[in-house]
């Protein structure tokens, strides 16, 4: 698998002078790239992108294409995707804790799978759609995972037998479990053992006439390349094997979100500013906090950042163009000495990036262009290398 979608220098300055700065190019054939990796690691599981992670709408458009369905978590995303005629039977609202306008809107939409994980919950759901068909989102505790929901989100393993039998007096259609081991996980544990306890709870339910019949292993994929330690292939080899032998009968679900479009984006940027302040190098570049490298503070993501420079490193704070001291993308960072009108490649940011972007400020969010769409445009010597 070509597992990252990366400009070379050559393209990144002729995209720069093309389209300005910041820009961001995303590969819809590296999405179509990650998505097929997955179908064909977890054969049979019925995968729910989770649009959170990028809501662009041509990245969503191509999963439509590939038979992809979606995970949405509040009535914005479920217009989103009704208005681009995505059948309703194709989303999850898989939100344990929805608003009152959520409800109406997926009613409204004829989103019916939903998810929840308290009892007041249920009673909301009832009141605005008894025909649901819902999935008890269970806890699983991760430390090791880069972002814990479960510490936000999950009913602990020993209540979950009494949310079912609760939903099933109130006449719900209770559809099974489902549990987010956390975000970027680079080991398959956590997946282990929360098919364990899934298992032992259907067995349980099982026993009180509830007989469950999907279980949502979740998110939680982590990007490829960035760590060369993990092995994607290993692990997705043992959550499958596990889902054998534990649930050979059971419908299966995913909802992969940083996985699928986390390495299909770059992101080129500028130096626009270059200082010393008290013995410190300062570089401001055109794109910071505020912008896409706003998942460095909401997703604790680090950046990788090339400047096809060659040189001896110095340390040095990277800053973004805002009027807040908030804005630094890094402290202590090691880079060539950089020149103003520098260009800067962030390869693999598609995740939680410019999905988290403001305009704090007045700068505008980065626009984004399709490789393959403007490739045809360029020389043909500058392909991205991958
Ligand atoms: C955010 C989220 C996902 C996607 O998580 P990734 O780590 O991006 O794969 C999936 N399911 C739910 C319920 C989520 O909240």
């Amino acid at each position: 698998m070509k597992n990252s979608f990366k400009l070379t220098g050559e393209a990144a300055e002729t995209l720069a002078e093309t389209y300005g700065t910041p820009l961001l190019v995303l590969s819809l054939d590296q999405v179509e790239e990650n998505y097929k990796f997955l179908r064909k690691q977890l054969p049979g599981v019925k995968l729910f992108y989770a649009v959170k992670a990028n809501p662009d709408p041509n990245l969503v458009k191509r999963l439509v294409e590939l038979g992809s369905c979606f995970d949405v978590a509040s009535d914005g995303e479920i217009i989103d995707l009704k208005d681009m005629g995505i059948a309703p039977e194709r989303i999850v609202y898989a939100n344990p804790v929805k608003t009152s306008i959520g409800l109406t809107t997926a009613k409204g939409a004829g989103v019916k799978q939903l998810t929840f994980d308290s009892e007041g919950e249920l009673n909301r759901i009832v009141k605005i759609m008894p025909e649901a068909s819902v999935l008890l989102r269970i806890r699983i505790d991760n430390k090791d995972s880069l972002v814990d929901l479960n510490k936000k989100f999950g009913v602990a393993p020993e209540e979950a037998l009494d949310l079912l039998l609760s939903a099933k007096a109130k006449g719900l259609d209770v559809a099974g479990l489902c549990f987010h081991v956390g975000s970027q996980n680079t080991c398959s544990d956590a997946y282990l053992k929360a098919l364990a306890i899934s298992r032992s709870i259907f067995d349980e339910a099982a026993q009180r006439g509830i007989m469950l019949r999907i279980l949502d292993i979740g998110g939680g994929f982590p990007i490829p390349s960035v760590d060369d330690n993990f092995d994607i292939f290993s692990m997705t080899r043992q959550i499958q094997t596990e889902l054998n032998r534990l649930f050979p009968d059971t419908e299966i679900w995913a909802e992969p979100g940083r996985f699928i479009c986390g390495t299909a984006v770059n992101l080129i940027t500028k130096v626009i500013g270059a200082q010393v302040r008290s013995g410190q190098q300062w570089y401001f570049l055109d794109e910071g906090i505020y912008g896409t490298f706003s998942g460095a503070l909401f997703d604790h993501w680090k950046y990788e950042m090339e400047t096809f420079k060659d040189g001896p490193e110095i340390n040095a704070t990277i800053a973004g163009p805002s009027c807040d001291s908030l804005d630094v993308v890094f402290q202590n960072h090691n880079t060539v000495a950089l020149d103003i009108d520098d260009l800067i490649l962030v390869p693999n940011c598609g995740a939680y990036s410019s999905a988290s972007a403001t305009t704090f400020n007045g700068f505008a969010k980065a626009p984004t262009v399709i490789w393959e769409d403007i490739v045809e445009t360029l020389p043909c010597k500058l392909m991205a290398a991958s």
